[in-house]
C-alpha cells in the first residue's frame, strides 16, 4: 500500500532536478500525479511512469488560472519552481530583483490563491510544501543576494499560510534543502569563468564532503505529503547534509 494511495498531488517545475524525483516518488507512493513544467519535452519524459503533465508557466495568473479549472479534486500542493540568481545586491539589477521575487515567492502565491479553495471546498483538506532554501532566513551563501531574500519570504508565505487555514484542515509546510546536484546547478556551475574550482567552493561547504540528491529530498517531501506528517504544519525542515551547522 503507497503511503499517497487516493491521493491527488498537483506540483510544479517537475521536469527536472528535485521536482521530477518528487514526481516519480509520489507516483510510485500511489498518488494520482498533476505535474506542471514549462519545459513540455522534458516533462513528458514523465508520462511513461503514469504523470499527467501539463504546460504551465506559473508566472502567468491567466495559466495559472486556466490550469487550476482543469484540476477537479487536489489532495497535495508542491510549488517546487525557484531561480537562483547569482550576485550581490550591486550586481543585481531591479529587473533581475523582480523576476526572482515573481518566481520564486509570487507563482506560490498565485498557485495557492486558485488551489486553497478547492481544497476547502472538498472539506478534506490538503497539504502544501513550498520549497524554500537553507540560504533564506537560517543561512546566508555569498552572491545569493535576491536569491536569500525570495527564499526567506517563502518560508513568511508558509507560516502566514499554515495559521490561516488550519481550521481548514490545510497543512503548510516548506523544504531548505541545502545544495542538491540537480541540472540548474550543474547549469550555474559551467557559467562560471572555472567550473572545476566553483565545484570544488560548492563542496567545500558542505559538511558531509558531498551534494545532497535530489531523491533525498523527495524522502521528506513524500512525508510532508502523507498524512504521516498529520500534525506537523507551519514549520520549515532544513535538509542540507548539515550545511547550516
Ligand atoms: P532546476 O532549477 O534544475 O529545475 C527547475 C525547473 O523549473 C525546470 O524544469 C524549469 O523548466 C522549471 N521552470 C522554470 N521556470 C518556470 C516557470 N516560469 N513555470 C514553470 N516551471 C518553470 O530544479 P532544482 O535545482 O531541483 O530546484 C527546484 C527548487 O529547489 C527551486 O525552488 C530551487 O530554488 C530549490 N532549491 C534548489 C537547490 C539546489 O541546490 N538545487 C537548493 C535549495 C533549493
Amino acid at each position: 500500500m503507497g503511503r499517497l494511495n487516493g491521493k491527488v498531488v498537483v506540483l510544479t517545475a517537475a521536469a527536472q532536478g528535485i521536482g521530477r524525483a518528487c514526481a516519480l516518488a509520489f507516483a510510485r507512493e500511489g498518488a494520482r500525479v498533476i505535474a506542471a513544467d514549462i519545459n513540455l519535452d522534458k516533462l513528458k519524459e514523465l508520462e511513461k511512469e503514469g504523470v499527467e503533465v501539463h504546460y504551465l508557466d506559473v508566472t502567468s495568473t491567466k495559466e495559472v488560472e486556466d490550469f487550476a479549472k482543469k484540476v477537479g479534486k487536489i489532495d497535495v500542493l508542491f510549488n517546487c519552481t525557484g531561480y537562483t540568481f547569482h550576485g550581490t545586491l550591486l550586481e543585481t539589477s531591479e529587473k533581475d530583483w523582480d523576476f526572482s521575487f515573481d518566481l520564486n515567492v509570487k507563482s506560490m502565491y498565485r498557485m495557492c490563491k486558485e488551489f486553497i479553495p478547492k481544497m476547502r471546498q472538498q472539506a478534506c483538506g490538503g497539504s502544501i510544501v513550498n520549497v524554500a532554501s537553507v540560504v533564506s532566513s537560517i543561512m546566508a551563501a555569498p552572491n545569493r543576494c535576491v536569491y536569500g531574500a525570495t527564499k526567506a519570504a517563502v518560508i513568511g508565505l508558509t507560516k502566514a499560510l499554515a495559521v490561516d487555514y488550519v481550521k481548514d484542515g490545510i497543512r503548510v509546510n516548506c523544504i531548505c534543502p541545502g545544495t542538491v546536484d540537480t541540472p540548474s546547478l550543474r547549469d550555474r556551475l559551467n557559467a562560471r569563468p572555472d567550473p572545476q574550482k566553483a565545484y570544488e567552493e560548492f563542496i567545500a561547504r558542505q559538511k558531509m564532503g558531498r551534494l545532497g540528491k535530489a531523491d533525498e529530498i523527495a524522502h521528506l517531501v513524500v512525508y510532508l505529503a502523507s498524512d504521516e506528517s498529520s500534525y506537523v504544519t507551519g514549520q520549515e525542515f532544513v535538509i542540507d547534509g548539515g550545511m547550516s551547522l
